[in-house]
């Protein structure tokens, strides 16, 4: 006998979570499965909300290094790692219960189990069985681990978040935004840092400028930087772990090594194969634009289709899958276009747009023309320490229509957001122009630009 519901989703992350909630908004009977026995998914216990105070705490100790060029003296008589782990531990447990909280008072059922697809209309949760017209795949991805000898005595970011202590000497794998970030917060801590790139720098996805200055500011901060470094082989030696590259060198001795070489979709255990679910090339769940697979009945939302894997992407997504599904929307659905996104290195990135590439690519380099901005931002003008600000506008057309929009320096991450909106709507330079700027600020750049 199968229990019968209007919608089960299959995950409690970022997108699972929305999507039930919106469509129980609209009286829809609702089932979510979790596996992992906590709510929030990646995003809260292994991702966005852990790494952001473990940012702010690597920010602490920078405003901490620079205060004596404000004045002050200043006396640190180190930092208790353990502590501020068990601290940033109890609020995400807080988190957890409070997604708990809020699926009950919606009405929707929780179910603690694993679950997989018996067919298109069915999900097996344990021991129940589980019957919806829909069914929402939202089971996120988890981080590669590559095949090499040893590669088990390795972390990922999964590993980083579990650290009680700081490594001292540390070489992580990777040169997208999880690298980056990583890279940062050790390395504010006093880690030394070694950072192994595929190619000649990180952020390679993202604008030039954005990758060229982060790695400027990681190597002023002490980071390593490896180029065309690819990994062959991981030991654990006396004193400590040797990392050999396929080229012959080796890093040692190590008390850790990160892989933060790229996520994949998690989906070994929902028997997709059994109905025919469709995969992309990289093993990600195919969808079209309304997050519908090749079956009838069965969408999937959020990392596990391997479309800009953020948590505001996998919420937006399914809470306008249940707009249309349940809240009588036709049509409705998420535009994967122009979607704002911080890195939160020291200091962060904020991007929304097109690159400057990227663009040239889209609309011919004659009908493309970009300003740019660099500055030491006044923060810094006492400060021995100097962290740049960079700054740059993609425009196209005659009416220089802003279609990218990027920065990296202190403040980028706030002050994207609104840039966001102006750039969605499609602000020209012009707008940008006709703004009175905000003083002194790094943002007030972005539109004084000539
Ligand atoms: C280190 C790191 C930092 C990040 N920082 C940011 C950031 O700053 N900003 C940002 O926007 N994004 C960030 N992200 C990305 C963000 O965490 C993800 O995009 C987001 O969590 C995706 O949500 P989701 O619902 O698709 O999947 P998840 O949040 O991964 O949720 C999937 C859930 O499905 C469950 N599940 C899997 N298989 C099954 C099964 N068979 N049965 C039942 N349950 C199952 C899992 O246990 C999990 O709880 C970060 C990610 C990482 C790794």
């Amino acid at each position: 006998m199968s229990e019968q519901f209007d919608l089960v989703v299959i995950g409690g992350g970022s997108g699972g979570l929305a999507a039930a909630q919106r469509a129980a908004q609209y009286g829809a009977r609702v089932a979510l499965v979790e596996a992992s026995g906590r709510l929030g998914g990646t995003c809260v216990n292994v991702g966005c909300i852990p790494k952001k105070i473990m940012w702010n705490a690597a920010g602490i100790a920078a405003a901490l290094h620079d205060a004596p060029d404000y004045g002050f003296s200043v006396s640190v008589q180190g930092h208790d790692w353990a502590a501020l782990c068990e601290r940033r531990e109890t609020y995400i447990r807080r988190l957890n219960d409070i997604y708990a909280a809020n699926l009950a008072k919606r009405g929707i059922e929780w179910l603690s189990a694993r679950a997989a697809l018996e067919d298109a209309h069915t999900v097996r949760a344990g021991e129940r069985r589980l019957s919806a017209a829909h069914i929402i795949l939202a089971t996120g991805g988890r981080p590669m681990v590559p095949e090499l000898p040893g590669a088990a005595l390795g972390l990922t970011s999964d590993g980083f978040f579990a650290l009680r202590q700081p490594p001292q000497r540390v070489a992580i794998v990777g040169s997208g935004y999880v690298a980056v970030e990583l890279a940062g917060i050790l390395a504010g801590f006093g880690s030394e840092v070694d950072l192994l790139m595929r190619g000649d720098t990180v952020l390679r996805s993202f604008d030039p400028m954005l990758g060229e200055e982060t790695l400027r500011a990681l190597t002023a901060m002490g980071v390593r930087p490896h180029a065309r470094a690819l990994p062959g082989a991981l030991a654990r030696q006396s004193p400590g772990l040797v990392l050999t590259l396929r080229d012959g060198r080796r890093l040692q001795p190590l008390d850790a090594v990160i892989w933060a070489i790229g996520r994949e979709a998690l989906v070994a255990d929902l028997a997709l194969e059994k109905i025919g679910v469709a995969r992309t090339a990289d093993g990600f769940i195919a969808t079209d634009a309304l997050q519908e697979t090749n079956v009838a009945g069965v969408y999937a939302i959020g990392d596990v289709t391997g479309r800009a894997q953020l948590t505001p992407v996998a919420i937006a997504a399914g809470r306008r899958l249940c707009d249309r599904l349940f809240g009588g929307q036709p049509g409705r659905h998420l535009d994967y276009e122009n979607i704002p996104t911080v890195i939160f290195g020291h200091p962060p990135v904020g991007t929304v747009g097109l690159t400057e590439p990227a663009a040239r690519e889209r609309f011919g380099a004659d009908n493309v023309k970009v300003y740019r901005s660099g500055f030491v931002p006044l923060y810094h003008a006492l400060t021995h320490t100097k962290v740049r600000c960079e700054m740059k506008l993609v425009t196209v057309g005659e009416e220089q229509r802003i279609v990218g929009l990027h920065a990296v320096g202190e403040g980028a991450d706030e002050m994207l957001q609104g840039f966001a909106v102006a750039v969605r709507m499609g602000a020209t330079k012009r707008d940008f122009d006709d703004t009175v700027a905000i003083h002194p600020t790094s943002a007030e750049e972005f539109v004084t630009m000539r």
